[in-house]
C-alpha cells in the first residue's frame, strides 16, 4: 500500500501565491476614457505549461518578460488529468529508440511538418530534464533512469508521468521558477485583441481586472515580442473535456490575420462530463474493465455494450484496450475493435440515456454468452492484468490495486467510485490544429510566436503526452529564438494601430444590438458537437457551416450584448469563437469537398463510404463511412481571415533535410555565428 500522505501529494498539489503586479504609471486616453499602458519586452499571453516555460527561460536568457495570464491557474495544465497523465520522450526500449524514429512516430498520421515533428523529438530530453531539474518528481528506477510505459500512437514506451497531475505539477515547478527570477505576473488580464500594424504585432488590448482603471478593465499592454499560449478552446464544443473557461485565443489570432492550420484536426474520447468533473478515463480506468450501462430518465438501465460485441470476452477485451487505445479512430471502429465503444456510447446518449461506468459490478455477459471473467480476456488483456496482479473479484478492487491515485482523486471530487457509478460520456478533448508556426513556432505575422496547445504543431494523430511536450520545447525554442533577435522594450507613445485597436474594443466592451453571449455558446457548441464531432456526417458539414457564416455575419454587424461592465470580455470570446467556429467548419468542408476520408479524430459518414463498423444487434448502415486517402497526409490545410472572408487552402509539409549531413565540424560554426536561429516563416 502506498501511504495516504503520499497519494495526497500527487493528487492535492497546492500552487504558490502569485503577487499582484505593479500598477501601470501610464495612461493614453481614448474617446474620453482612461486606458493604462503597460509595457514589456517579452510578452507572454498565458500561463499554463507552455506559456511558463516560455516565460522561465526566455528570462533565464535576460529578456524582459511579462506574464499577462486570464487566471494564473486555471486552463487545462493546471486543472485537467487522466489516470496517469503523460509526458512523452525518447526512450530506449528493448526494441530501440532514437531521435528520427521518434520523430517520424509523432508525424506518423500525416499533416505534420517533418522538421517540427524532429525538433519535438530532440528536444523532449531537454525538455523533461528541465523540469525535473526544477522538481518535478519523475518517477525513476534505482539507476536513475526515467519509468516509461506504453501510451495512444506508441508503440515503444515513451510515456511517463507523475501520476494523474502531472501537468499540474509542471505549472507548479514552472510557477515557482518564475517567482524566483522575479518575472511579474498580470493575475486577471485577458487578451481581447492583437495590436498589428504593418504586419507586425506590438502587444494587445486586454480586459484587465486587477488594475481596472476603466470600467470594462480596458488595458494596452505593449511588447517586443508576444508570445500567445493560451491553450485550446474548449469552450467550442459542448461536449468537452476541458475544464471551463477555456476559451483559447485562436479567434482572436484569426481576427488579426493570423494563418492557422489544421483546425479539422482534433481528438475525442470518453470523460466524465464538464457539468460534473472533467477528467479523462484512460488507462486503468477502463482496463481494470468495469461495468458499462446506460439508464434513462426513468431511471431504467440498460446493458447497452453487449448489442455490439459478439461474446462477453471480445467486448470487455475492448473495454480493456481503450486504456492505450483512448481517442476514437474510425479503423478502429472495424473488426468489433475499440472505437466501437465510443460509437455505441455515441449512440445511447443520442437516444437521450446516460451512460455511466459502475466499478462496483463487472461487465455483464452478452445476451447468450459466457460470464465475464478476467481469465477469459484476450491475451494482451489478461497478460496485463496478471503481470500488473490486478485480477481481482471486482473492478474497484482491481483498481486499488493497479492505481489508487485514480478512486483517490474522484473522492476528492465529490465521487466515490466504489460506490456510485460515474456518468461519463465522448468529449473533445485537445485541439492538434491551431496558430500555423514555423521551426521556431513564429506565427505568420511578425513578432508573434504560439506554443502549447493554441500553437498547429501536430499532425491527425499525436501520441498520448505528446501535447505537454510539445509545449514546453516550444516554449524553449521561442526563448532561444527571441533572445537570440532581441527583444526590447517599446518606448514610443502608443501609434494609430494601438489607438484604434483600442478605440474598436472599446466600442465591443460597451456592446452592441446583438444576443447575449449565453444564446451565441449554447449555439456554437451545439453545432460543433453535433456536426463537427468524431461521428460527423458528411452531408451536415455544409449547412453547418453555412449557420456558422450567418451567425458571425450577425455578429459583425450588431455585436454581442454585453449585461455589465464587468463582463465585458464575454463578448470578446464568443465573438472569436465563432470566427474560429467558422473557420473550424470552412477547414472541415474544404477537406470533404477534396474527398477526404475518416482519419485522426473522425469518422466522415456518408451513405457512400465503403467502410461500415459491424456490430452484432444494432444495425449500423448510418455509420457507412469514408476510408482516408493517405494522400491528403502530404498537406495541411490552412486558413486565413482577410477582414471579410476566410480563406482555406493546401499547405505542403515541411521537409526536412539529410541529417547525417550536419555534424560537429562543419555546424559548429553556424552555431557559433548564431545561423540556426535565423530561419524564417515559409508560409508566407
Ligand atoms: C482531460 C485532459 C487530459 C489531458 N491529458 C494529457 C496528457 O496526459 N498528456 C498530454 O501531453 N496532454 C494532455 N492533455 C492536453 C494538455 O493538457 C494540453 O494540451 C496542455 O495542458 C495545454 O497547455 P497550454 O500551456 O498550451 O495551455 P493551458 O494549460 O490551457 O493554459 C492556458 C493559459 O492561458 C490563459 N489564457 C487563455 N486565454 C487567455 C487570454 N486571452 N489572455 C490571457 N490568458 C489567457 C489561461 O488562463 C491559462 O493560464 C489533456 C487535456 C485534457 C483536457
Amino acid at each position: 500500500m502506498i501511504p495516504q500522505a503520499i497519494l495526497d501529494s500527487l493528487t492535492k498539489v497546492d500552487m504558490p501565491a502569485i503577487p499582484p503586479a505593479a500598477a501601470p504609471d501610464e495612461h493614453v486616453e481614448v474617446a474620453g476614457v482612461r486606458v493604462p499602458v503597460v509595457r514589456c519586452g517579452l510578452l507572454v499571453v498565458g500561463s499554463g505549461a507552455a506559456g511558463l516555460r516560455a516565460a522561465v527561460d526566455a528570462r533565464r536568457a535576460g529578456l524582459d518578460v511579462l506574464v499577462a495570464t486570464m487566471s494564473p491557474f486555471g486552463g487545462t495544465s493546471a486543472c485537467s488529468g487522466s489516470d496517469k497523465q503523460t509526458l512523452h520522450t525518447a526512450g530506449t526500449s528493448r526494441r530501440g529508440d532514437d531521435f528520427e524514429r521518434l520523430a517520424r512516430d509523432l508525424g506518423a498520421g500525416g499533416c505534420m511538418d517533418a522538421d517540427t515533428a524532429y525538433i519535438e523529438a530532440v528536444g523532449s530530453l531537454g525538455a523533461m530534464e528541465g523540469l525535473r531539474f526544477l522538481g518535478l518528481p519523475l518517477p525513476t528506477d534505482r539507476f536513475g533512469a526515467v519509468l516509461r510505459y506504453r501510451t495512444d500512437h506508441d508503440d515503444v514506451g515513451r510515456a511517463t508521468s507523475c501520476g494523474p497531475r502531472t501537468s499540474r505539477l509542471m505549472v507548479k515547478v514552472l510557477a515557482e521558477e518564475a517567482l524566483r527570477l522575479g518575472i511579474p505576473v498580470r493575475r486577471r488580464c485577458e487578451a481581447v485583441r492583437l495590436v498589428v500594424d504593418g504586419g507586425a504585432v506590438l502587444g494587445c488590448v486586454a480586459v484587465d481586472r486587477e488594475t481596472a482603471a476603466n470600467p470594462w478593465g480596458l488595458a494596452l499592454v505593449l511588447a517586443g515580442r508576444t508570445v500567445l499560449a493560451t491553450g485550446g478552446p474548449g469552450e467550442l464544443w459542448r461536449d468537452s473535456v476541458y475544464p471551463a473557461h477555456c476559451y483559447g485565443s485562436l479567434g482572436m489570432a484569426l481576427e488579426a490575420g493570423a494563418e492557422a492550420c489544421n483546425l479539422g484536426e482534433c481528438q475525442f474520447g470518453i470523460g466524465t462530463r464538464r457539468q460534473e468533473f472533467p477528467w479523462n478515463l484512460s488507462g486503468t480506468y477502463v482496463q481494470v474493465v468495469p461495468r458499462v450501462f446506460s439508464r434513462d430518465a426513468a431511471g431504467v438501465e440498460r446493458e447497452f455494450l453487449g448489442e455490439w460485441y459478439r461474446s462477453t470476452r471480445e467486448m470487455a477485451s475492448n473495454v480493456f484496450r481503450k486504456g492505450y487505445q483512448w481517442p476514437f479512430h474510425a479503423t478502429r471502429m472495424l473488426r468489433f475493435g475499440s472505437s466501437l465503444v465510443d460509437l455505441a456510447i455515441h449512440h445511447e446518449s443520442r437516444q437521450g440515456r446516460t451512460v455511466f461506468l459502475d466499478f462496483t459490478r463487472n461487465p455483464a455477459a452478452v445476451p447468450g454468452g459466457a460470464p465475464f471473467s478476467c481469465a477469459d480476456l484476450d491475451d494482451d488483456a489478461r497478460a496485463y492484468l496478471e503481470a500488473a496482479g490486478a485480477t481481482q473479484e471486482l473492478p474497484i478492487e482491481r483498481l486499488r490495486r493497479m492505481n489508487p491515485l485514480a478512486i483517490e482523486l474522484y473522492r476528492m471530487h465529490g465521487h466515490d467510485l466504489a460506490r456510485e457509478p460515474l456518468p461519463f460520456n465522448v468529449n473533445h478533448q485537445h485541439l492538434n490544429g491551431g496558430v500555423a508556426v514555423d521551426a521556431w513556432n513564429r506565427a505568420s505575422l511578425d513578432r508573434l510566436y504560439a506554443v502549447g496547445e493554441v500553437a498547429g504543431t501536430h499532425g491527425v494523430t499525436r501520441p498520448g503526452g505528446a501535447a505537454l511536450t510539445a509545449g514546453q520545447v516550444g516554449g524553449m525554442r521561442v526563448a532561444v529564438h527571441a533572445a537570440a533577435h532581441g527583444a526590447p522594450r517599446p518606448d514610443a507613445a502608443p501609434g494609430p494601430a494601438a489607438l484604434a485597436a483600442l478605440g474598436e474594443s472599446l466600442a465591443l466592451a460597451r456592446g452592441g444590438a446583438g444576443p447575449a453571449a449565453a444564446q451565441v455558446r449554447d449555439e456554437i457548441q451545439a453545432r460543433m458537437s453535433d456536426h463537427a464531432g468524431f461521428i460527423c456526417p458528411v452531408e451536415g458539414v455544409a449547412p453547418a457551416l453555412a449557420a456558422a457564416r450567418v451567425l458571425r455575419r450577425s455578429l459583425w454587424r450588431a455585436p454581442l450584448a454585453v449585461a455589465s461592465p464587468e463582463r465585458a470580455a464575454e463578448a470578446f470570446r464568443w465573438r472569436h469563437l465563432a470566427l474560429l467556429s467558422e473557420a473550424t467548419l470552412a477547414t472541415l468542408d474544404a477537406y470533404a469537398a477534396a474527398g477526404g476520408g475518416s482519419r485522426g479524430a473522425r469518422a466522415w459518414c456518408a451513405a457512400d463510404g465503403s467502410e461500415q463498423p459491424q456490430a452484432r444487434a444494432v444495425d449500423t448502415a448510418r455509420w457507412r463511412f469514408r476510408p482516408e486517402d493517405p494522400r491528403h497526409r502530404a498537406a495541411k490545410l490552412t486558413v486565413r481571415w482577410d477582414g471579410a472572408a476566410l480563406a482555406v487552402r493546401e499547405q505542403a509539409l515541411r521537409p526536412i533535410e539529410d541529417l547525417s549531413a550536419i555534424f560537429f565540424e562543419k555546424d559548429w560554426g553556424r552555431f557559433l555565428a548564431g545561423e540556426v536561429t535565423a530561419d524564417g516563416f515559409v508560409h508566407r
